[in-house]
């Protein structure tokens, strides 16, 4: 499957925020957009002024970034956000949150998307007790999300849910952290999404 194998600090630098991609890594002081905040590449350090195209492109950039995703995916969830009825720019992001992989992240079982994809590919969990290993799957409200008993002791979960405090857990999830085991409640409201995300901006990007 294709994904993105280069440095993804880059992408932070580029977007000019902090994406978290990098779990522990984003939390401390090597943290490669703290140290250098600006765009990487030889003229990195000149900020010139986006045009409209460029502020739209960039916002659906970072987003299309943040949860991991490649262009062909990202445009096919927009298109289905589209024809659902509502917002489309909040249908997208209630759609991206529902991915698996988002999930399993929230819900502190993984300390970054990236490692939640590959540890779900490596059939740690089950869903409604069903072993499933697809990262795009969309949870649906009252899915039940565990990790499956013989992958208790993998120490990456371990240490992903020793340390989820600093981000906390929404409260459209409910967790058991005893029972490794995690409930989607509802599906997030718009105002429980505090990255900052002007989702409209990626609408105007995908009407041109
Ligand atoms: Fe982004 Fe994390 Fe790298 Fe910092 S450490 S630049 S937040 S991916």
């Amino acid at each position: 499957m294709a994904r993105y194998i280069g440095s993804v600090c880059k992408l932070c630098r580029r977007e000019n925020m902090k994406l978290f991609l990098k779990g522990d890594r984003c939390y401390s002081d090597k943290c490669a957009f703290d140290r250098r905040g600006y765009a990487p590449g030889q003229h990195g350090q000149r900020r010139s002024k986006l045009s409209d195209y460029g502020i739209q492109l960039r916002e659906k950039q970072k987003v299309k970034r943040m949860y991991g995703l490649l262009e062909d995916q990202f445009r096919r969830l927009f298109k289905k956000a589209e024809r659902k009825r509502g917002i489309t720019g909040t249908n997208l992001l209630i759609f991206l949150e529902r991915r698996l992989d988002n999930v399993v992240y929230r819900l502190g079982f993984a300390n970054s998307r990236a490692q939640a994809r590959q540890l779900i590919r490596h059939n740690h969990f089950t869903v409604n007790g069903r072993k499933l290993n697809i990262p795009s799957y969309m949870v649906q409200i009252g899915d039940v999300i565990e990790v499956r008993e013989k992958s208790r002791k993998v120490s990456a979960i371990l240490e992903a849910m020793d340390t989820v405090v600093r981000r906390g857990i929404p409260t459209w999830l409910d967790m058991e952290k005893e029972q490794f085991r995690g409930t989607v409640k509802a599906y997030p409201a718009r105002e429980e999404l505090t990255t900052p995300i002007q989702e409209q901006l990626i609408v105007e990007f995908y009407s041109k």
